[in-house]
């Protein structure tokens, strides 16, 4: 988690935005929102208590109602993890991220960048938690028709970047 804060823009970003800001916002590329996926975290309002894998729900869009305030957001503490990004060379927000989680007994892998919204890749979750090791994801094809393509990125680039990153994640744990 701190590497990963320690990722985010520059210093005056870092010294200015706050968590709760950033998973409210739900950008789809930025990092925090990964972290809540992967952490299997619950977002604490002033209403009520939201799993990570409920609050997100499409393009900079969240489970909150109007007025709704996070108030806390609590983690799982994994065996072992690691966030590694392909930062934006300007901005630093991801143009892929991946935040590889091993909890007792299974795996989370949380994107970032790569689609609209942040998800958990059920596939690579799968082969780690039957194999933690970053050969069983090698190769792996990704279907990339909903990724997203820009001008930093082709959709195909991205899903070969999701790949490639948790892989580094893997290794990095
Ligand atoms: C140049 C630049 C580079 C950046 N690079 C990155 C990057 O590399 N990675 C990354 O992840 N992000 C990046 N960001 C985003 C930044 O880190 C902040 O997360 C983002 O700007 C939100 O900031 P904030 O905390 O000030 O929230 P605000 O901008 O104040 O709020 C965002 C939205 O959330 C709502 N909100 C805020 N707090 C709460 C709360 N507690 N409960 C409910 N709703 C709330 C607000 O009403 C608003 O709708 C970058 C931003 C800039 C400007």
């Amino acid at each position: 988690m701190s590497s990963l804060a320690e990722g985010i823009g520059d210093p005056q970003v870092r010294n200015r935005g706050t968590i709760g800001g950033s998973i409210a916002n739900n950008d789809p590329s930025a990092d925090y929102p990964s972290a809540c996926i992967a952490l299997n975290a619950t977002i604490h309002t002033n209403e009520r208590k939201i799993e990570a894998a409920k609050f997100f729900k499409g393009m900079f869009e969240t489970a909150l109602k109007k007025g709704e305030l996070i108030e806390a957001i609590e983690f799982q503490i994994p065996e072992k993890s690691s966030y590694q990004k392909h930062p934006n060379p300007a901005s630093r927000y991801a143009i892929v991220g991946v935040y590889v989680a091993k909890h007792k007994g299974d795996v989370n892998v949380a994107v970032t960048g790569a689609k609209s919204c942040v998800y958990n890749d059920k596939e690579m979750s799968k082969a780690l938690s039957g194999n933690f090791s970053s050969s069983s994801i090698d190769g792996m094809d990704l279907d990339s028709s909903e990724m997203n393509s820009d001008m930093h990125a082709s959709a195909d680039f991205r899903a070969s970047l999701v790949v490639t990153q948790a892989k580094k994640a893997v290794d990095a744990c």
